[in-house]
């Protein structure tokens, strides 16, 4: 059994730690919200005052935080895991970070004798409770097969996507997809309520048709087509998540006009303070503007 650290334990994050715990790895945590780290403090695992605390007694130090930043003050910053982590040590980001900052933290790294694999996740936040999240990897061979025991009590399905950076090169184009899908779920389903149409006709038809997608087949049935716009997974995050595809892809000298417009739309729900509900608030506010509501059937 391995010696696993644990910092951000928030909807996914305290899951997806508690997992590691069951699966019998000792587990040190840290978050800055004291309510999140006692939690998991009462399952077992012990506490920690800074992320070099928690680097210090492990082989392995896990990451689950919001944004690239986070990552890069938690790994690089004063008291960071970087200044602790023993040599042989492997930090694994399943945060949704930039590629380029991970590919910084992983150089800072090696420098000190210790590895890196990036290992953003997939699903939802009701997939981190069951372990069964999906897995996109990133690093070299024998280090993500080193990390496989700690990630496989967090997945099921596993991806290894490349060298370091490409896990999160993955989950960017994945997550700038998905959000536009929410947007345009939600724009096109109030639209159709207003005009007439049923949601079960528009479902009953979208499902035989190239329209279908997975969020309307698992995402909007579980939250905003119950009314129900709390989290889930943050708006917040989809904005940034979307952000961080773009920087990419306009950094490669491209471009990307639909992930723009769904930029846009998450902005526009900031905009109103609505970044801590879930991404599903879309809905809402198109349903607002078209004076409908769209639900399922209880
Ligand atoms: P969250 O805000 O619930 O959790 C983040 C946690 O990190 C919080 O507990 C916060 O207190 C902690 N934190 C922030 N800064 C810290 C610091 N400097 N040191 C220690 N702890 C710190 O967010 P979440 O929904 O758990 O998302 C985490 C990551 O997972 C994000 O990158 C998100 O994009 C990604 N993600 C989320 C979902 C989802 O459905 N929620 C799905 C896939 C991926």
């Amino acid at each position: 059994m391995a010696q696993v650290g644990f910092i951000g334990l928030g909807i996914m994050g305290g899951p997806m730690a508690a997992n590691i715990l069951k699966r019998g790895h000792g587990l040190t945590v840290f978050d800055v919200d004291p309510a999140a780290m006692a939690r998991l403090v009462a399952e077992g695992a012990r506490g920690a005052s800074s992320p070099a605390e928690v680097a210090r007694g492990s082989e392995f130090v896990v990451t689950m935080l919001p944004d690239a930043p986070d990552v890069e003050r938690v790994s690089l910053g004063p008291d960071g895991i970087v200044s602790a982590l023993p040599a042989g040590g492997v930090m694994i980001d399943m945060s949704t970070s930039a590629p380029e900052t991970t590919r910084r933290i992983g150089a800072a790294l090696a420098e000190r004798g210790c590895f890196m694999v990036d290992c953003p996740v997939g699903k939802t936040a009701e997939h981190a409770v069951t372990g069964t999240l999906t897995l996109m990897a990133g690093g070299e061979a024998e280090v993500v097969a080193r990390a496989r025991p700690v990630l496989d009590c967090m997945g099921t399905d596993f991806f290894h996507c490349g060298g370091l950076g490409n896990g999160h090169a993955m989950k960017a184009a994945n997550n700038l997809l998905a959000t536009a899908l929410v947007a345009l779920n939600a724009e096109v389903l109030s639209a159709g309520m207003r005009a007439g149409l049923t949601l079960e006709t528009m479902t009953s038809v979208m499902q035989k048709t190239m329209a279908w997608n997975n969020q309307l087949a698992v995402a909007f049935p579980l939250r905003p087509l119950k009314g129900d716009f709390e989290p889930g997974f943050m708006l917040r995050l989809a904005h940034k998540d979307c952000r961080i595809a773009l920087e990419m892809i306009e950094g490669m000298g491209l471009v990307a006009p639909v992930g723009r417009a769904a930029l846009a739309a998450c902005q526009e729900g900031l905009d109103r303070g609505l970044g801590g509900k879930d991404v599903g608030v879309l809905l809402k506010i198109r349903e607002d503007a078209a004076g409908v509501q769209v639900r399922a059937a209880p």
